[in-house]
């Protein structure tokens, strides 16, 4: 099949051979036709299998279809997605497809001033992408009128609801009339996912081209066990002898990221971290640099890595497993992208053998282990609870998706879990210091980190984000007084 049968216009085809693609991926078969006939869609696909194209393609062919007159602040598609990196990476895929086309495209987040962003919608813009806690703040300042909005789309809207902007997507909800079409992408097809969707979608076109919670096939997974002490030395050596030239590297925390990265460098291996520490500026020449070959290695967060697309990534390493299950999925994703083959391989010491049995349990498959006899793991070495962070005990704020007054969102949240892992992970480090190097019990075992992680998280992010609720409405108050 080829993309002349799916409605699209010459100019759109024209831009869409300029970038090679011969032949429309699943989703955007299944998707294209049914967004250019204006209805809702509820579609389950991961990031590489090219979900971008399959809803930037048929909302520039809508938009080339109707030519309405807009008034002052007035949008006709609004994109709304977790992460600044992933608004400007459909911003991009935006300007790329509508290259031959007429229309005007911004991009909204935090974290740069607001100011120039006000005075361009007020110009008059036809397609927004943005991230929710600044569209709300500029839809507060009555910045923004979605009063003639056509389109919504949700992208990775699973991502959304993970960082909490559940709060902030259901405000902006009610700014905009019921009558629109509305488009929800998810990696996974949660409870939590289903439940918005119905609150959302009317009849949607149901889009799956993934089985439930499972990772893409065409990547190849391999596990290697190795002390926590050797796993910089092993992965050096993996990039060294293997000759990888570009490799996506995970680590759980911010200062991980850093302190790998310093000693990549110090090994001959060039590399840098990409964070929410790091500023806007930063990450985005961090990126450049990694897509343009010029570094080796980019170490990142989850947070930070979520929505990076880059064409053809070879390698992803998770140099930590992380707590959350899903977020293996997300992980690997960035490699075997739009049926690439790509490789992923994770880096186990004895303390995560829980989070990696979590893995595997959610994707529904054992991954293959691989022994590399000069690294196999010393048997007397027990297993530790894992360190999440420095200190635990991180600050509320400055989510790195939020301008100024950040209160949920960002690493934030994600942390937010993991000192609520911590709490329980100090706890039952002093219970086995007390027990003098007890080994766990099972039930222990059972119990601890990711488990713990998993069942708490939604208890904690709930508490939370009632009590953001009630700021944001003194904070209204306040700011109408
Ligand atoms: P996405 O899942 O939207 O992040 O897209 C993943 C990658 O696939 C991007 O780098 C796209 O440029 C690429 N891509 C999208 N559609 C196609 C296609 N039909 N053929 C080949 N590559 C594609």
């Amino acid at each position: 099949m080829s993309f002349t049968n799916l409605g699209l216009n010459e100019s759109l085809l024209k831009a869409v051979k300029e970038q090679g693609y011969t032949s429309p991926t699943p989703i955007q078969k299944q998707a294209i036709p049914v967004v250019i006939e204006g209805k809702d869609v509820l579609a389950a696909a991961q990031t590489g299998t090219g979900k971008t194209a399959g809803f930037t393609l048929p909302l520039l062919e809508r938009l080339s279809e109707t030519h309405p007159k807009m008034g002052n602040k007035q949008i006709r598609v609004l994109v709304l997605t977790p992460t600044r990196e992933l608004a400007a990476q459909v911003a991009e895929s935006i300007k790329t497809y509508g290259k031959y086309m007429k229309y005007s495209s911004t991009v909204i987040f935090g974290g740069v001033g607001i100011h120039p962003q006000l005075a361009t919608i007020r110009k008059g813009v036809d397609i927004v992408i943005a991230t929710p806690g600044r569209l709300l703040d500029i839809a507060g300042q009555k910045g923004i009128d979605f009063s003639a909005i056509e389109t919504l789309v949700l992208d990775e809207a699973d991502r959304m609801l993970d960082m909490g902007f559940i709060h902030d997507i259901k405000k902006l909800m009610k700014m905009m009339p019921k009558e629109k079409q509305t488009l929800l992408f998810s990696a996974t097809f949660s409870k939590e996912i289903k439940q918005l969707a119905s609150g959302l979608l009317k009849d949607p076109v149901l889009v799956e081209v993934a089985r439930e919670n499972t990772t893409a096939e065409q990547i190849s997974q391999v596990v290697h066990y190795v002390d926590k002490s050797r796993k910089r030395e092993l992965l050096s050596q993996l990039i060294k002898t293997k000759d990888w030239r570009q490799v996506l590297v995970f680590t759980r925390t911010k200062h991980g990221a850093n302190k790998l990265t310093k000693q990549l460098e110090e090994a001959g291996i060039s590399a840098a971290a990409i964070h929410g520490n790091k500023s806007q500026g930063a990450r985005t020449k961090a990126l450049a640099a990694f897509k343009a070959n010029e570094i080796r290695v980019l170490v990142a967060t989850d947070i930070a890595a979520r929505g990076i697309d880059i064409d053809q990534l070879p390698h992803v390493v998770n140099y930590e497993l992380p707590n959350v299950p899903e977020d293996y999925v997300h992980r690997i994703g960035r490699t075997g992208r739009a049926g690439m083959s790509g490789e992923a391989v994770s880096l186990v010491c004895v303390d995560e053998h829980k989070l990696l049995f979590d893995i595997e349990k959610f994707i529904k498959s054992p991954i293959k282990k691989v022994e590399i006899e000069a690294f196999r793991p010393d048997p007397s070495i027990q297993a530790e609870p894992i360190q999440n962070g420095r200190g635990g005990g991180q600050k509320r704020g400055g989510g790195q998706n939020r301008g100024g007054n950040q209160k949920r969102g960002g690493e934030n949240s994600r942390n937010r879990s993991r000192n609520a892992g911590n709490k329980q992970e100090k706890k039952k480090d002093d219970t086995k210091q007390g027990d003098g190097q007890k080994k766990m019990s099972r039930k222990e075992q059972k119990n601890s980190n990711a488990s713990v992680i998993g069942s708490r998280i939604q208890e904690k992010l709930d508490k939370l984000d009632k009590r953001d609720t009630k700021n944001d409405t003194q904070n209204n108050n306040r700011r109408k007084r």
